[in-house]
C-alpha cells in the first residue's frame, strides 16, 4: 500500500479538501514543476527500467517496480520544463510495520540491494536484526522497495526545503 499523507480528523469532520496520497516522482521532478507536466508519456517511453507511469497529474514514479539509476534520461526526453536541473529525488523511503523482521523473520534483502549502504541491520535480543534506514544517505532510488518480499518499503515526501 502507498504511504499517504496524515489527514486530521478535524478537517475530515469540516469537509475541507483533503490532500491524495503522496506519488513519487522522478528525480528532479517538485511539486511545483510537475505543473508543467502534459502527460505526454515521453519520459516514462525512455526510462530503459521502466518504472515510471503517467497518472492523472503527470508523471509518477512506482518505486515497487524497479531501480532509478538516476541515467536521466527521463529529463532529456521530456519536451517541457517537467525536470529541474537539481535530479535529487523528492522523496526518501520508510520502512513499515510490515517488514519480515519485525515480525520475527529474518530478512536483510533491503541491506544487500543498497547501493549507498544506507540500511545498516541493528542487533536485538530475542529476534532477528531490525533494518534501520538512514534517510540522510538514502537517494530515493528504491531498489530496497522493488526487492522488499513483504512490501514494506514505501516513498515518504522530504520536507520541501530538504528538496
Ligand atoms: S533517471 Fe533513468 S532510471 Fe530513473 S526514472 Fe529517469 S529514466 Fe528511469
Ligand atoms: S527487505 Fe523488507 S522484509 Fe526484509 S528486512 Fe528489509 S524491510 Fe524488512
Ligand atoms: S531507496 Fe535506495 S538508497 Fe535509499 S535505502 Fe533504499 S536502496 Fe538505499
Amino acid at each position: 500500500m502507498a504511504a499517504e499523507t496524515a489527514i486530521s480528523r478535524r478537517d475530515l469532520l469540516r469537509g475541507r479538501p483533503q490532500p491524495g496520497p503522496f506519488r513519487a516522482r522522478p528525480p528532479g521532478v517538485t511539486r511545483q514543476s510537475l505543473a508543467a507536466c502534459t502527460s505526454c508519456g515521453a519520459c516514462a517511453d525512455a526510462c530503459p527500467e521502466k518504472i515510471l507511469d503517467i497518472v492523472e497529474d503527470g508523471v509518477t514514479l512506482r518505486p515497487e517496480a524497479g531501480e532509478c539509476t538516476f541515467c536521466g534520461a527521463c529529463a532529456e526526453a521530456c519536451p517541457e520544463d517537467v525536470f529541474a536541473d537539481n535530479r535529487r529525488m523528492a522523496h526518501v523511503m520508510q520502512i513499515s510495520g510490515d517488514c519480515l523482521a519485525k515480525a520475527g523473520v529474518a530478512c536483510m534483502t533491503c541491506r544487500d540491494v543498497c547501493p549507498e549502504s544506507a540500511i545498516a541491520m541493528r542487533p536485538r535480543i530475542g529476534g532477528p536484526f531490525l533494518p534501520e534506514l538512514d534517510t540522510e544517505n538514502c537517494t530515493g532510488c528504491a531498489a530496497c522497495s522493488a526487492a522488499c518480499p513483504a512490501d514494506a518499503i514505501h516513498a515518504v515526501e522530504r520536507e520541501p526545503e530538504n528538496v
